[in-house]
């Protein structure tokens, strides 16, 4: 079976603005690494270009109102009652283009859903993706569509059952609200905890709500956490979570601002550590539509993300990037030619107190894990 690569340049040059963090180019500075690598001409990969999500199937997840504001603004001009959509000031600035650019990137994700129902793609990943905070009826966080929550809606309109895994820096705040209720979707969310980090969610004692409780799982990490903590957690719950929900397919948020030299959040992730959990969710052997996330120091981004489209293709790079990457694209933050750049170390007895802070959580979610059904017998 093949993996699938969602991407057009388009993608990178749309501009949330000079001063915003998020970087649409940090898309296309991944999509040249990855082909300076030679990864986009493996045998086990193909290439799709995005269309366009359709307006009607946006609507599964979006109010039409809202939709309709963010189609008027997409010339880039401000309207009355925008900013009750959270639309046009500070994290989501209306820019020339900001409808064409939230449809675009949730017709790519789409895209990864149908090839994975096709069942000829296994894997398909879709840089652009995992704009996880985004509302019904409102914009939030830099996200405008929610694509992570139209890819699982459409997933399980064709009656499958879906294990949600975001790893991002944020809490997945977004997801988490439209499959509250829900018993077929799985939702985990490892994030900096909401006491340091909008949203200011995410803690522990969401669960969920009806049908859906026990089915929302949250972990907030103490901010300073690094590789050790991180994977302490993720080997901690999981595992656990997916071998009793039995998903047919995982949809996966892989931010990278968890990254220690991200200037947004406050964790102290390796490129290593992030390396690793790719290849523990890929382990897990399931089809998966693999999604891209927050990331704001974007060299780090290019190379997180390209460590991962390798990971998914069986491929261990070289720790060195090609020297006419590096002479293009200096500028942007490369630094040196090393990938992986350095681990990131904390004392042993900083990551010991770390770890107690988030064992009493793990405590309270192993309680709940007994809540969680698997594939019903029919
Ligand atoms: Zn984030």
């Amino acid at each position: 079976m093949k993996n699938a690569f969602i991407y057009t340049d388009k993608l990178s040059e749309f501009k949330y603005g000079e001063h915003h963090p998020l970087k649409p180019f940090r898309l296309k500075l991944t999509w040249e690494l990855i082909k300076a690598f030679g990864l986009d001409k493996l045998s086990s990969t193909i290439y799709i270009e995005p269309k366009p999500a359709d307006q009607s199937f946006v609507e599964k997840v979006h109010d039409h109102e809202y939709l309709d504001i963010l189609r008027t603004v997409n010339v880039g001009i401000d309207v009355p009652y925008a900013s009750m959509f959270g639309l046009g000031y500070g994290d989501n600035p209306i820019f020339n283009g900001v409808y064409e650019w939230s449809m675009l990137v949730a017709g790519a994700t789409l895209e990864a859903v149908n090839l994975i129902l096709s069942g000829e793609v296994k894997i398909a990943f879709n840089i652009a993706g995992g704009l996880h905070h985004a509302l019904p009826n409102r914009a939030s966080g830099f996200c405008y569509i929610n694509d992570c929550a139209l890819g699982i809606k459409y997933l399980l309109e064709k009656g499958k059952r879906v294990a949600y895994i975001d790893i991002d820096a944020h809490h997945g705040d977004g997801v988490q609200e439209i499959f509250y209720d829900n018993d077929d979707v799985l939702n985990i969310s490892i994030h900096e905890s909401g006491y340091y980090l909008f949203p200011g969610k995410g803690f522990v004692e969401e669960l969920g709500t009806g049908s859906g409780y026990g089915y929302s799982i949250n972990i907030p990490l103490p901010p300073g956490s690094d590789d050790k903590v991180f994977h302490y957690v993720f080997d901690r719950v999981v595992p656990a979570y997916i071998s009793k929900f039995e998903p047919d397919i995982i949809v996966t948020q892989l931010g990278v601002d968890t990254l220690y030299d991200d200037p947004l959040a406050h964790l102290n992730l390796s490129i290593y550590g992030f390396a690793d959990a790719v290849k523990k969710i890929k382990s897990f052997n399931l089809p998966w539509v693999a999604l891209g996330g927050g990331g704001y120091n974007i060299a780090s981004v290019a190379k997180a993300w390209t460590i991962a489209w390798a990971i998914i293709n069986d491929v261990t790079l070289e720790n060195k990037i090609p020297a006419s990457y590096i002479e293009t694209y200096r500028g942007y933050g490369f630094e040196n030619d090393s990938l992986y750049g350095e681990r990131y170390e904390i004392d042993d007895d900083v990551s010991q107190k770390l770890i107690k802070e988030v064992d009493r959580e793990i405590m309270f979610l192993e309680k709940n894990l007994s809540r969680i059904k698997g594939k019903r017998v029919i």
